[in-house]
């Protein structure tokens, strides 16, 4: 079975000390054992944060460059990361993509050099209202999957997240078949181009506007192993979520 998943993005938000006692909180809390829990803060905490959270709880970067090292100005690298042991990467958050411009293959060669140092990458995908509306969500998503296989070939790193990008912020959660049904398309895409094994192995998450309320719902879907979380990543509530199988 698939361990369930509970991400915490903390996007561009906080403060040191907002920060700590987001990190206090956590350390404090009881967490069902039974979920991985990997936390996201801007890369200018992370290595406080990794010092200080219990080391049951992973952290990620938000991002992390392609290149090894060199003039790349504001870039980290993901030996950078593993020198302050940071073993995981958010990659391809629609907020990157669109507002960063980050292409399908900017995104997918990331995924690759992160993979393959060894940093675990929570790989983001996902629709913009337009295309749902055009009803061309899993052609989207599949045209995302099919550039991240076409770069790489070791799965057992990656976790996908799902976000529609309607849903990311705005109040408006995906109805738990709306996400069962891209879900359940992101499983079969991957049985019938990758293999059974990668399908039936790959956690693949819900992200967009989930919160302590809609999550227990969502969590019961056969397709869903767990959550990116936003906004409510910064709140206590956050702790509900992770337990959201309980
Ligand atoms: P919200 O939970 O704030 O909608 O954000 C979702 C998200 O983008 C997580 O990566």
């Amino acid at each position: 079975a698939r361990t369930f998943f509970v991400g915490g993005n903390f996007k561009m938000n906080g403060s040191n000390s907002s920060i700590k006692e987001i990190v206090n909180n956590l350390n404090n809390a009881s967490l069902d054992p039974n979920t991985e829990v990997v936390v996201s803060p801007p890369s200018i905490f992370l290595q406080t944060v990794r010092e200080s959270l219990n080391k049951k709880i992973g952290v990620a970067a938000q991002n992390v460059f392609y290149k090894p090292n060199g003039a790349y100005t504001g870039e980290i690298s993901v030996e950078q990361l593993k020198d302050s042991n940071i073993d995981w990467a958010i990659l391809g958050h629609s907020e990157r993509r669109t507002i960063l411009k980050e292409s399908d293959e900017t995104v997918s060669l990331k995924t690759k050099v992160a993979t393959e140092a060894g940093v675990s990458v929570i790989w983001c995908c996902g629709e913009s209202l337009e295309e749902r509306e055009a009803g061309t969500t899993i052609e989207v998503v599949s045209k995302q999957l099919a550039s991240l296989k076409s770069h790489i070939s070791d799965w057992s790193r990656i976790v996908i997240a799902y976000e529609p990008i309607w849903a990311i912020g705005t109040g408006k959660v995906a109805t738990t078949s709306q996400a069962q049904e891209v879900h359940k398309a992101i499983r079969d895409w991957l049985a019938k181009n990758v293999s059974d094994k990668v399908a039936e192995e790959t956690r693949i998450l819900y992200g967009g506007s989930v919160n302590e309320k809609n999550c227990g719902e969502l969590a019961q879907q056969p397709d869903i192993d767990g959550f990116l979380v936003g906004g409510a990543s910064l709140k206590p509530a956050f702790v509900d979520i992770v337990n959201a199988k309980q």
